[in-house]
Formats: C-alpha cells, sequence, structure tokens
C-alpha cells in the first residue's frame, strides 16, 4: 500500500500509465479507523462490470484527513483522535492501495477562509445533524469535491451510517454534474447493537453500556411500527423514552422520508428514523427504516424498451420477486379465447374472470411461470394469438379492476419489482422507487431488426420499423383506458447506448438513493 502526502504524490499514482485502465474507487475518512471504516474499504474494493461485461478489480484510495470546515465552534476538532501508524496497517489489511493523508495546507494552499465553498441544497439541512451542526455540511461538501477533484475516482464510497452526509453528497455530485457513482455501504455494529464510530474511544467503560441505549431506543421504534403504529410522533416520543430512561441526552429523534429527508408525520411505506444524542463526551448518531412493508418497485415504458429483460435481472440482483403484469393480461386473454368468448365483449368477458384462479409464481430460476386453474400457461401466452387480443382484453375496466386487485394484494408484503402499464399510477402509487424505462424511436427500431434477423425473420427497411414503433407508441399514448403515461415522480431512464448490465446498474443506483442496504441487502 503507498503513502501519499502531496498532492503531487496523488496526482502522479491516480495517473500512472500501468494503472490508468483499472477503476479508482475512493473511501474519504477523518481516520482513527474502526472496523466500520474497514468494511466500507473491503466493499470498495470488491471487482466491478465494465459495461463491456468485463469483470475489473479496482484500487482504492483511502483519504485520512480531519476536516478543519466541518467542525463547528466548540466541536472536538483539536481532540478528534489522530492515529496515523494504526490506520497505515488496518488500511492495508482491509485492502487499500494507497492511502492519502494530506495536511490541510496542502490540501488548501490558499488557505481557507477565501476558499470557493459547495452550498448543499437548503431542502437537505433543514432537519438532523444539519439543523444542529451549522456549516457541517457544507464543510463536508467542500472538503469531498477538493478531494474528488484531485482524484477522479469513478465510484465514492460512503457509509450508510452518516445518511444524511450519504443523501446531501449524491445531491451535490448529481447537481455538479460530477462524472462518477456514489455506493453506500451498510452500518457495521459492535455485538451490542451499537454503531461503529470513532467517537466512540471517548467512551468511559459505563459511558459505553449507557450507549447500547440508543439502538435498543430504535428497536422500540421499530417493534411500534411492526405492531401496527403509524403516527410518527407516537413513535419519536416513545423512541425519546427509551433514550432518556437510558441517560442518554436526546439532541433530536426525528422520523424523515429516506431520499428526501423531508419529514414524515404519518408512517406509509418507509422512513428512516434518525438520532442523535449526547453520551458522556461523545455525539452519538444511529438511524433504523421503519417499514410498514417490504419494497416496491414500480417499472413502466414504451414497448420495445427491454422493460421484461431488464425487470426480471434486476428483480434477481436484489432478490426482489418479478411481478410481470403483462403476463397476467395475457393469461386472461388466453382464458378468453379457451373459452370461446368473444375478446372485444366485455360482457361475456366478466363473468369469465369469476371462475379464474390466475397465479404468477418465480420458477426456481427466477423465471416467471403462469398458472390458470392449475395449468401451466407459460409459453401459452406468448402465442401469435393471444399477443393479438390483449390489448382488446386489457381495454376492459372490469380485467383491469380484476387484475389491479389481485396485484395489490400481491404487493401486500411488498418485496417485488412490479412490470407493467399503470404499476407506478393505478397499481402501487406508493411504490418507493417508479422507473419510466425508454429508448428512442430509432434505438428501439435497431434492437427489433437484431431481434428478427438473430430469430431467423425478414427485416423490414429501418424507416418503416420507426414508422410502426412510432405508431405503436401514439396508439398506446393515446388509447383511452390505460394510456401509456409517465407518472409524475417517475425516474426516466433512457436506454439508448446501455448494455443490460449498465441499466441494472443504473436501476439499483436508483433503488439505492430510497432504500438503505440496512433495510434491504444484497443477497449474498
Ligand atoms: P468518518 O471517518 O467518520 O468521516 O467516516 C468515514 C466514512 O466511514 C464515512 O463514509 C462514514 O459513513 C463511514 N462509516 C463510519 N462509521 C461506519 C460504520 N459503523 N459502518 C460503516 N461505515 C461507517
Amino acid at each position: 500500500m503507498r503513502l501519499l502526502r502531496t498532492r503531487r504524490e496523488l496526482q502522479h499514482w491516480c495517473g500512472t500509465p500501468s494503472t490508468r485502465n483499472v477503476p479508482l474507487h475512493f473511501v474519504p475518512t477523518m481516520g482513527a479507523l474502526h472496523p466500520g471504516h474497514l468494511c466500507l474499504i473491503g466493499r470498495a474494493g470488491q471487482p466491478v462490470t465494465a459495461p463491456d461485461g468485463r469483470r475489473h478489480q479496482p484500487r482504492v484510495l483511502v483519504s485520512l484527513f480531519v476536516n478543519p470546515l466541518q467542525f463547528g465552534p466548540g466541536e472536538d476538532f483539536q481532540s478528534y483522535p489522530r492515529t496515523l501508524e494504526a490506520d497505515r496497517a488496518l488500511a492495508e489489511a482491509a485492502g487499500a492501495t494507497a492511502l492519502f493523508v494530506p495536511t490541510a495546507e496542502e490540501l488548501f494552499p490558499g488557505g481557507d477562509a477565501g476558499l470557493t465553498r459547495v452550498c448543499p441544497p437548503p431542502a437537505l439541512l433543514a432537519g438532523l445533524c444539519a439543523r444542529h451542526r451549522p456549516g457541517h455540511f457544507e464543510g463536508v461538501a467542500t472538503v469531498v469535491c477538493r478531494l474528488l477533484g484531485l482524484i477522479r475516482p469513478e465510484q465514492l464510497w460512503l457509509g450508510e451510517k452518516d445518511w444524511q452526509q450519504l443523501v446531501v453528497l449524491r445531491r451535490v455530485v448529481a447537481d455538479l454534474g460530477l462524472p462518477l457513482q456514489v455506493r453506500g455501504c451498510p452500518t457495521w455494529r459492535e455485538a451490542d447493537g451499537v454503531a461503529g464510530s470513532s467517537r466512540n474511544r471517548y467512551l468511559s467503560p459505563s459511558q459505553r453500556l449507557q450507549a447500547a441505549g440508543l439502538p435498543r431506543a430504535l428497536e422500540v421504534g421499530r417493534a411500534l411500527v411492526a405492531a401496527g403504529e403509524r403516527s410518527a410522533a407516537v413513535v419519536q416520543q416513545a423512541v425519546c423514552q427509551g433514550l432518556e430512561a437510558a441517560a442518554l441526552a436526546v439532541e433530536y429523534a426525528e422520523l424523515v422520508v429516506p431520499q428526501t429527508l423531508a419529514p414524515v408525520t404519518q408512517l406509509r411505506a418507509m422512513a428512516l428514523l434518525a438520532v442523535a444524542v449526547r453520551c458522556g463526551p461523545s455525539r452519538l448518531i444511529d438511524h433504523t427504516v421503519l417499514m410498514t412493508r417490504l419494497p416496491i418497485v414500480a417499472i413502466d415504458g414504451p414497448a420495445g424498451a427491454g422493460k421484461s429483460t431488464v425487470t426480471r435481472a434486476f428483480a434477481r440482483r436484489l432478490g426482489l420477486i418479478y411481478l410481470d403484469t403483462g403476463a397476467m393480461y395475457r393469461a386472461v386473454t388466453w382464458w378468453v379465447q379457451r373459452q370461446g368468448a368473444d375478446p372485444a365483449d366485455a360482457a361475456a368477458v366478466a363473468p369469465l374472470l369469476e371462475a379464474l384462479e390466475l397465479r404468477l409464481d418465480n420458477g426456481p430460476g427466477g423465471e416467471p411461470c403462469v398458472t390458470i386453474n392449475g395449468t401451466d400457461i407459460t409459453t401459452a401466452i406468448r402465442s401469435p394469438d393471444v399477443t393479438a387480443q390483449v390489448s382488446v382484453v386489457a381495454a376492459h375496466a372490469c380485467v383491469r379492476e380484476a387484475l389491479t386487485r389481485q396485484q395489490q394484494g400481491m404487493g401486500e408484503r411488498g418485496g417485488l419489482v412490479a412490470e407493467g402499464r399503470d404499476i407506478g399510477t393505478a397499481v402501487f402509487p406508493d411504490a418507493e422507487l417508479k422507473v419510466f424505462l425508454t429508448a428512442t424511436v430509432a434505438e428501439r427500431a435497431r434492437r427489433r431488426a437484431l431481434d428478427l434477423a438473430e430469430r431467423g425473420f425478414a427485416v423490414p427497411a429501418g424507416a418503416e420499423l420507426e414508422a410502426q414503433i412510432a405508431e405503436r407508441d401514439r396508439l398506446d399514448s393515446t388509447r383511452a383506458v390505460a394510456p401509456l403515461l409517465q407518472a409524475e415522480d417517475a425516474v426516466e431512464v433512457i436506454t439508448d447506448g446501455m448494455a443490460i448490465e449498465a441499466v441494472i446498474e443504473r436501476l439499483t443506483e436508483l433503488f439505492r438513493e430510497r432504500v438503505p442496504e440496512e433495510a434491504w441487502p444484497d443477497p449474498a
């Protein structure tokens, strides 16, 4: 492991020809490393898949810098533990490739008085730590941007432990258009639940025992929600009582939306319960995620954008159940045809829905398996006959109502990715993540041509394919029932030029902005 002290050494190391093509992942710290930091370094060193599908072993650069800009008057800047020799050995053992240990003069050669500052958006600074530590996040954002400018990593790794910091830095990176990915790592905890923190070193043995009251109080909040409590004020009060009973002085205990940090008053789906307390000489922070159900992702978008392939792979990547609502409409169509009813006649279709037991299961490899009244119709629903009439059947209000009800029932516990029309608007309006997955008409025509050629069919001229796709879009978005519409709060992902793996990476990134890994871990 290299020890780098100056900007010159750093820039030389970052850009040496032998390493220029190896991805660089950056882990900023203030030192006094503990096992939480080591997990973060270990995660940052995991191999990554490049857009071309090849696996690369990244280099991991860890910085140690006790940043004066993020400490307020009267805070512990002077006394913050500085343990370089121990940190060197620990970082190396955790897999760091280099350690950057600048002085303040090295990092801010002109001094910090006239420095360009990075001000994160006020909406993210209205509550939690920002309210109690004015200037703190400006100091964090300023130094991290300075480091990112010098290092130019592909990934920035941060702990979920400091959730507000993670949200703020993600936003700063996005708003400044910095070309890197921000990745989070779940909180490492001691055996008694206390989150690893450099400031735990200040605690005496009895204060350390007292600190365990913090995760215990968070557990009180979780238990209340599990028992059905939905009022944020009631949860907050119970948590504060728990903290006070452990003789911890409460600075704040707040419930917020994880991604936006907006205050939550009534719990729906997911909220972050975040707490800061004083315990002896230390200020300790921690949080937990309160969930009324497991996370839900809703994916919609025009035909031919690769929704099914991507959704299925994304579900597998995150261990979520794949709910293919299109397959359900196909199954009903198959059933209607099988019964010899006219698919266009709503009065003939409605009674058929009553005698219908439609099941959608995930096979052992995550592939969907569709049955109607016990008959496996997974393959049959892809027949040209079904394809030709599915939109006629799906247009009947009685069909949409029956299937929406069934889908909502399937989503009661959550833990799924649902794909299909109306998913983010009518079926799961409070899904954690809504994605509108699309590609330009030209790109979809290109993919369609490749697909047809691969399957041995005649390929129409490019212009003709584009016209067909544009016409299908027009019909889909102007029809009276369930038109193709991007939900207001859906994130548009345009997949032109992106490999499937890259789209899944992007969806995972969006998911992680909303759902901490602590609440929904990656499957091993
Ligand atoms: P600090 O040295 O406190 O500035 O922390 C450096 C990085 O380590 C930040 O991204 C923190 O969020 C992360 N970190 C701190 N404590 C933990 C922990 N217990 N588990 C995981 N990451 C942590």
